[in-house]
C-alpha cells in the first residue's frame, strides 16, 4: 500500500489539476441512458480535450457486464492505459509466483482477494507503466470494496466513475459465453442473448462476439466462469462492491450507463454519454 501511496501522490500531483477540472457538480449523477439518449444529449465536460489530459477513470460493474470490452475500447480512444485487476490476478496465477495457490484458491470460489494483495499488484503494474512513460489510467475492476475506494480517494483524484448496467437475465448467460484465445489473448463472446419483450418490458438482442478463424481452435475458458462461481462472484459483487457505487454516486462522480444491447448499440451511445461522439479516433478505437 505504501507504494501506491508514494507512486500516486507522485504523480496525483501533475494530473491533479485535470481532476479539479472535471467539476463535480457538472457530472450527472443519475444517468438513465434511455432518458439521456431520446430527451437531451449530456453535458459531461469531456470532448475532443479529454485526450490530451491523461484522464483517471473508473469502470464498476457486475462480473459480465462487458467492463473489460468498454474499458479497453476507451482506452485505445483515450491513449491511456487500461487497467484491470482481474488480468493483474490471473497473471499472477499464471506465473506461478508465490501467491498463486492461493490466489488459484480464491478465484476459482468467486471469492475477493484481500486488499493488500489487490493493491500491491495495482502498485507494481503503476510503477512500471510510470517506468514505461504511461499517465492517466481506466481501472477496471478496482475499487471493489469501500476500502480500496478509501484508499484510492486517499493518493488520486479519480475524474469518472462509469457504472456499466446490464439487465440481470443477460449476465449469467454473458460470463458463461466468455471465451479467450490461447494464443493471441483477444476476446471473444458465444452467447447469443435474445430476451423477447414480454409485459411491457422490451427485448434485447446482444449478438455473439465470434473469433476470427485462427483463433477459433485456441479459445479457453476462464476457470472462474462456471455457472456456480459466476452466481457466486454476482452475489459478492451486491455484497462487497455495490456499496462502491453509492461512494462515488455520494461524491457526484457516477455516471450510470445501462447498456441497452451489443457493441454495435452501445458503443456509440456510451460516447455519446460521455461527450466523446465527435472525438477523431472514435471509429478507430477498435476492441
Ligand atoms: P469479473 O468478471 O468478476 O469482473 P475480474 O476479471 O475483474 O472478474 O476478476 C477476477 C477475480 O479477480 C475476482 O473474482 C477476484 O477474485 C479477483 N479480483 C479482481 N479485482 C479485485 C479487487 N479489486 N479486489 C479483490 N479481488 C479482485
Amino acid at each position: 500500500m505504501a507504494v501506491l501511496n508514494r507512486f500516486l501522490r507522485a504523480r496525483g500531483s501533475a494530473i491533479s489539476s485535470i481532476s479539479r477540472s472535471f467539476s463535480s457538480s457538472s457530472l450527472n449523477s443519475e444517468i438513465d441512458l434511455r432518458a439521456a439518449s431520446s430527451v437531451n444529449p449530456l453535458s459531461l465536460p469531456l470532448g475532443r480535450e479529454t485526450k490530451d489530459k491523461h484522464v483517471q477513470w473508473v469502470f464498476l460493474g457486475c462480473p459480465g457486464v462487458g467492463k473489460g470490452t468498454y474499458a479497453s475500447r476507451l482506452s485505445n480512444l483515450l491513449g491511456v492505459p487500461h487497467i484491470a485487476t482481474g488480468d493483474l490476478v490471473r497473471e499472477e496465477l499464471s506465473s506461478g509466483g508465490p501467491l498463486a495457490s492461493q490466489l488459484t484458491e480464491i478465484v476459482n470460489q468467486g471469492k475477493l482477494v484481500s486488499d493488500e494483495i489487490i493493491i500491491n499488484l495495482l502498485s507494481k503494474r503503476l510503477e512500471a507503466g510510470v517506468a514505461k512513460g504511461e499517465s492517466g489510467f481506466i481501472l477496471d475492476g478496482f475499487p471493489r470494496t469501500i476500502r480500496q475506494a478509501e484508499i484510492l480517494e486517499g493518493v488520486t483524484d479519480i475524474d469518472l466513475v462509469i457504472n456499466l448496467k446490464l439487465r440481470e437475465e443477460a449476465l449469467l448467460a454473458k460470463c458463461l459465453g466468455r471465451r479467450i484465445c490461447s494464443e493471441c489473448g483477444g476476446n471473444y463472446n458465444v452467447a447469443c442473448i435474445d430476451i423477447k419483450s414480454e409485459n411491457g418490458s422490451p427485448g434485447m438482442y446482444m449478438a455473439p462476439l465470434l473469433p476470427p478463424p485462427h483463433c477459433a481452435s485456441k479459445l479457453i475458458t476462464r476457470s472462474d466462469d462456471t455457472e456456480e462461481v459466476v452466481k457466486e462472484r454476482l452475489r459478492v459483487y451486491n455484497e462487497m462492491s455495490r456499496p462502491v457505487e453509492e461512494f462515488y454516486r455520494s461524491r457526484g462522480k457516477l455516471l450510470e450507463f445501462l447498456l441497452p444491447g451489443g457493441i454495435p448499440e452501445s458503443w456509440p451511445k456510451l460516447l455519446q454519454a460521455l461527450n466523446l461522439d465527435d472525438h477523431d479516433d472514435k471509429k478507430s478505437a477498435a476492441a
